[in-house]
């Protein structure tokens, strides 16, 4: 277990005193680990510039214990709380640089503090960390020469010129516009990630949610309850999803996974998706509906290469509509809908036994139709997906084992293994949007109405 950067347990605050005295945070508990992108966010006087600050150790903790880079800053002297404020970096809303200083100059200051430095290494790291954020060409510019998006990129600089391990942020993109909010966090997500600092960045801009790793909500001083914790995690996981659409790297991405990190990323989705599926209005959005296509096709042929099969299939069926149908991936990084029959065929088996299938020649079997199933004639394995009412929704099919074996005992037990984990999400997908465009069932039906 790694150590925490930031460790929170119970701390409280109170501004003014005596009968004045007002409790602005309640009993705050978190842990922030090393290279974590955390956002904390909520409604304006939710108290999250007060407990940012409490962890910039810029005001002092009155109840709880709150430790920093192994430190208590409760209790600390002054002295202790200096040497920590020069450990973290931090930005904030406005951005603070001196107006009469260079833009290399402004992130200078931020070394001064670090004694033994010569002019040269100053001029030096403070040209580096402009570099970093695209600033080379402009170390000679006042701030009042560079844009919005420029300034907060020069505090960036500033903030992670001395190496720190934190990096605390307070509304950074409040004052920029969509577009170079947008850059300016996309560049501080990238540098934090290169250089393993964590950030602890407070918002409430929605549109940004997607760069965290994770998200804290403050509500009037409280971490909040589990359904709003689910609404803001939901948003974040269909805004992290649709970004990684729009960038075709989705499948990319996962396919570069080893096993571990695969299980561990299903394991956050299902997480997620576990709150998803209360929520109903998401199924009217058509970014969900595109991401989970995506997250589907990546899904299927992550299993299909972690088990050295040529070719993996999802099918999802509806038993009701009698159809059963599949999404491919094409050319263009577009999906299409493919039906097959539901009655015969090894899948229309499957679907209607809930019995697997694995053989090394699938002409061979009683069910194998050379109209629907003529394309994947060698090894086959597919394994039936269960609903949480026990019924099946789905059918993954494998085929073409590498160096032309049957799959076997093993690969079978993966499969199923795989299938379970993520049964929860595919689930929720299938009857949330899948249904919808099969022209399905139920709720999911109004929504192909419209
Ligand atoms: P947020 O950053 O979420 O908008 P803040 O932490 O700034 O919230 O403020 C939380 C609450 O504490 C607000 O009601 C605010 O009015 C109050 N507050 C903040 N700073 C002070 C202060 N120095 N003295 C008294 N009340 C304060
Ligand atoms: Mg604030």
């Amino acid at each position: 277990m790694t150590r925490a950067v930031v460790s929170i347990r119970d701390v409280s605050h109170y501004y003014r005193e005596g009968s004045d005295r007002h409790q602005i945070l309640f009993g705050i508990s978190a842990e922030i680990e090393p290279g974590e992108i955390v956002i904390l966010t909520g409604p304006s006087g939710s108290g999250k510039t007060t407990l940012l600050t409490l962890i910039g150790a810029l005001r002092s903790v009155q109840e709880g214990s709150l430790q920093v880079l192994d430190r208590e800053l409760r209790e600390g002297d002054e002295s202790t709380l200096a040497d920590i404020r020069q450990q973290i970096g931090y930005i904030f809303q406005s951005h603070n640089l001196l107006e009469a200083l260079t833009a290399r100059e402004n992130v200078e200051v931020a070394l001064q503090l670090k004694p033994g430095l010569t002019k040269e290494v100053l001029a030096a790291k403070s040209t580096a960390a402009l570099q970093a954020v695209g600033l080379g060409a402009r170390l000679n510019a006042h701030p009042s020469e560079l844009s919005g998006g420029q300034r907060q990129r020069v505090a960036i600089a500033r903030a992670l010129v001395t190496d720190p391990e934190l990096l605390l942020a307070d509304e950074p993109t409040a004052s920029l516009d969509k577009h170079s909010g947008r850059e300016v966090m996309d560049l501080l997500q990238q540098l934090a990630k290169e250089r393993g600092v964590a950030v602890i960045l407070v918002t409430h801009d929605t549109r940004i949610l997607d760069i965290a790793d994770r998200i804290l909500t403050l509500e009037d001083g409280r971490l909040s309850s589990l359904m709003n914790s689910v609404a803001t995690n939901a948003q974040h996981m269909l805004a992290m999803v649709a970004r990684e659409m729009r960038s075709g790297n989705l499948a990319t991405r996962m396919s570069a996974m080893d096993r571990e990190e695969f299980l561990s990323l299903v394991d956050t989705v299902t997480q997620e998706t576990q709150g998803l599926l209360e929520l109903v209005d998401v199924i009217q959005d058509d970014t969900f509906r595109t991401a989970q296509e995506q997250f589907v096709v990546a899904f299927t042929s992550k299993i299909g290469e972690l088990l050295r099969a040529d070719d993996a299939r999802l099918y999802f069926v509806d038993h009701n509509g009698k159809s059963i149908w599949s999404l491919l991936r094409t050319e263009d990084n577009s999906y299409i809908e493919v039906s097959i029959p539901y009655a015969g065929g090894i899948i229309g088996h499957v679907a209607q036994s809930g019995q697997a299938v694995n053989t090394g020649d699938a002409t061979s079997l009683e069910w194998y139709d050379p109209q629907i199933d003529s394309h994947f004639p060698g090894s086959q394995l597919c394994v039936p997906v269960i609903d949480s009412h026990g019924n099946v929704f789905a059918v993954i099919q494998l085929a073409e084992k590498e160096n032309a074996i049957m799959f076997d005992e093993a690969d079978e037990g993966q499969l199923r293994e795989f299938t379970n984990t993520c049964a929860l999400v595919l689930e929720s997908w299938w009857r949330m949007g899948c249904t919808c465009r099969a022209g399905g069932v139920g709720r999911a039906a109004e929504c192909c109405d419209n």
